[in-house]
């Protein structure tokens, strides 16, 4: 029996305010400043900053808002990369490593700062999220993130196995650390409301239009989609993992790493009291690694790596009840009300990507997981960019060719049935 019924954007779908209203662009040649392609954090902040400094804009998306990783995910507003913190300057040299995190410091900031701003219903809670450690390479790895993120300033904790029990209501771990710039939100409810915001500042927002080829006008480029097209002086590439054909050398750098998420139905209040009491939210260090969180009704989301589709869908379900009973003894034998999983583009070195295409043409992806913050500041930096405010030198990232992942295919299959059989395994005691 599957866990719940799979959906595209489960518990988020159920519980999120509508969208704007939208239709498919229907005229040729709308004239705009700035198009953008794709309507998640990156695509819609971009809308949002550059219609606010006064650009002309048309956000052109295939499905609807939200439709890939920011309608699915688990809402963790992070304030850095999965890699340490000194990784960065390590790959990407002086000034970008620094630039980097520095941008990805501020990034919550700039998040619950557009959420205060533009008022945003999107369950936005900054109370900071726990890594939690799993046995001793776990704190092991804790330490060391801790040692390297205080001596650069960040208000972050170390906490010992008492506190971190206490913290999460679980006696699974070995420690945690306490980021307190980071804290949780409703994923596809901040997307939709960004959305909002794009289009009262002035955006154009055109849901169910892929664009399906862009031609150089030399002066302009002009976006076709199957009923209408955009002309634009610059166009901003924000498809990321969900990307398609159109721009092949996107799709084949990125290696898509599936995750699920599974829902229970808001949990009793002698519970909520006990597990995450101070709503942070949390995931762990394994590699096969798991996230949980609250939203505001209270329901518990816990998520892992893997595919909800075919075996998987069993086997992940399964594994789901089992491992959160042992994570929560109090719980009992839980039953899930949602179910749904996303893709996450992973690249070489877990480091985003920015490339330019072609004559004012940008795209930024491969946010390794850690989309909501990062995507929200490069859609305001590339509207900047844009809108002739800055350089693309000046920006967080270097600019590199775009890279053929090896052996992708190999990888995606791997990632998907590696977490099966791990699931699989630990379903079974
Ligand atoms: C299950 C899961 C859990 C995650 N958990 C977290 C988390 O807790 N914290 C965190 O920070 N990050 C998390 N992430 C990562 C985060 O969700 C993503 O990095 C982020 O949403 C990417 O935003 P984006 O706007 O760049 O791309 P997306 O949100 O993927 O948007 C791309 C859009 O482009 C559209 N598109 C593609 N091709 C075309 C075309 N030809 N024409 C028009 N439109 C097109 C797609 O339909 C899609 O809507 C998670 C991701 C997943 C999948």
């Amino acid at each position: 029996m599957p866990a719940a019924p799979v959906s595209n954007h489960g518990l988020w779908e159920a519980t999120a305010p509508p969208a704007p209203d939208s239709a498919p662009l229907q005229a040729q040649g709308v004239a705009v400043d700035i198009a953008i392609v794709g309507a998640g954090y990156t695509g819609l902040s971009a809308a949002l900053h550059a219609a606010e400094a006064g650009a002309r804009v048309a956000v052109l998306e295939a499905q609807h808002v939200g439709f890939g990783g920011s309608g699915r995910n688990v809402g963790l507003v992070n304030a850095g990369m999965w890699v340490m913190p000194d990784a960065l300057p390590q790959a990407l040299g002086e000034p970008h490593g620094q630039r980097l995190l520095d941008a990805l410091g501020e990034g919550p900031s700039l998040v619950y700062g557009l959420v205060e701003r533009h008022g945003l219903a999107c369950e936005a809670v900054r109370r900071g999220t726990l890594h939690c450690a799993v046995g001793a390479s776990g704190l092991r790895n804790l330490r060391e993130r801790h040692r390297q993120w205080q001596a650069r300033g960040a208000p972050v904790a170390l906490l010992d196995a008492d506190a971190i029990a206490e913290a999460t209501g679980s006696r699974a771990y070995t420690g945690g650390l306490l980021d307190r710039r980071a804290g949780t939100i409703q994923p596809l409810a901040y997307a939709r409301g960004l959305a909002h915001a794009a289009v009262r500042a002035g955006a154009a927002l055109h849901t169910h239009s892929p664009v399906t080829a862009v031609d150089d006008h030399q002066g302009h480029w002009t976006l076709h989609t199957p009923q209408g097209s955009v002309n634009a002086a610059w166009v901003i590439v924000a498809t990321n993992a969900y990307t398609d054909r159109l721009w092949p050398a996107l799709q084949e750098e990125l290696v898509r790493f599936p995750y699920f998420n599974l829902a229970t139905a808001p949990l009793p209040a002698a519970l909520r009291a006990r597990i995450l009491p101070g709503q942070q939210g949390a995931w762990d260090t394994p590699d096969v690694l798991s996230s949980f969180r609250l939203d505001a009704q209270g329901r518990l989301v816990f998520g892992s790596v893997g595919a909800l589709r075919g075996p998987g869908s069993v086997v992940h379900g399964d594994w789901g009840r089992r491992a959160l009973a042992r994570l929560f003894p109090a719980l009992g034998r839980v039953a899930f009300e949602h179910a749904w999983y996303g893709q996450i583009g992973m690249t070489a070195n877990a480091l985003p990507r920015l490339h330019l295409l072609a004559r004012n043409t940008v795209s930024i992806s491969g946010y390794n997981g850690r989309g909501i913050a990062p995507g929200t500041v490069f859609g305001r930096a590339l509207a900047q960019l844009a809108l002739g405010r800055c350089r693309i030198d000046d920006l967080p990232l270097p600019l590199t060719e775009p890279t053929p992942a090896a052996f992708k295919a190999l990888r995606e299959m791997g990632y998907e049935a590696g977490a099966l059989l791990v699931h699989a395994a630990q379903a079974r005691f």
